[in-house]
């Protein structure tokens, strides 16, 4: 698969469950505009006020089969019991367009990303400590205790793969992590291999010698 066309960047973004990888892709998308966030396919039933087609495409298990049968996903992977999956041509849509797309996918997915997309740049959050990520969890309020104490066994495995990303990101105070994680979004738009695609002509232009 060719990765020369695209102007954007394809970031992935991966946390054990409730470090709050959501609500700070969210607000990265707020803060900066050059930024989208994939729409993953899952089959996990909808949270309290989840929409469809907003959070997730929420399908059946019958559904995705026959999707991921066609194709669609760039990369798929069962997390708690439930698919989850991204599809490939909006994403390759966005990064030709030229937009930075973020990908919010656990571990497995991630790999599989790296060995599709090597210019992939990867991020993982975690939270400050074990009794915090119960506390978001608990508070968040969404999930029932016996999907938050699985959650919190499956947190160690999800960290136990943090080596295999390019920055991390401790989510304690917001703000804080929120800066940091748009840092490491807006430095990869400097980066030479991305910069003299979009500025090719200029680039040119400064290194003609004198007529
Ligand atoms: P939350 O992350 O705790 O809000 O819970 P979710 O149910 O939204 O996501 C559960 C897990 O599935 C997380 O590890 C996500 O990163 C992962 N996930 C979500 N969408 C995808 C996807 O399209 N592909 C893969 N591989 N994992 C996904
Ligand atoms: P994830 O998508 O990683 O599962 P969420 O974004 O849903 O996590 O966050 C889990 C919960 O933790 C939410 O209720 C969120 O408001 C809260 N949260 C996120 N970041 C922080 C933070 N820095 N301090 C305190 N609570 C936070
Ligand atoms: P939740 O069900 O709590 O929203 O997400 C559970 C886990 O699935 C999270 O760790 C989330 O990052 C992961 N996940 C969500 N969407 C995708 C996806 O499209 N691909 C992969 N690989 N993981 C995903």
């Amino acid at each position: 698969m060719s990765q020369e066309p695209f102007l954007g960047t394809l970031f992935v973004v991966s946390a054990p469950s409730g470090a709050g990888k959501t609500s700070l892709v969210g607000a990265a998308l707020e803060a900066d505009r050059e930024l989208t966030v994939s729409v993953s396919h899952t089959t996990r039933p909808m949270r309290p006020g989840e929409e469809d087609g907003v959070n997730y495409h929420f399908v059946t298990e019958q559904a995705f089969l026959e999707l991921m049968g066609e194709g669609v996903f760039l990369e798929h992977a069962q997390v708690f019991d439930n698919y989850y999956g991204t599809s490939g041509r909006w994403v390759d849509e966005q990064l030709t367009a030229g937009r930075d797309v973020i990908l919010e996918i656990d571990w497995q997915g991630a790999q599989q990303i790296r060995r599709l997309r090597t210019d992939a740049v990867s991020v993982f959050i975690v939270p400050p400590s074990r009794a915090a990520l119960r506390e978001r969890l608990v508070g968040r309020g969404q999930d029932s205790s016996e999907v938050i104490e699985r959650r919190l066994r499956e947190a160690a495995e999800e960290c136990g793969h943090v080596a295999e990303y390019d920055y991390l990101v401790v989510n304690e105070d917001f703000e804080r992590a929120l800066q940091e994680l748009l840092s490491v979004f807006r430095a990869q738009r400097q980066r030479i291999a991305r910069q003299s695609k979009r500025h090719g002509e200029l680039l040119a232009e400064l290194s003609r010698a004198d007529e």
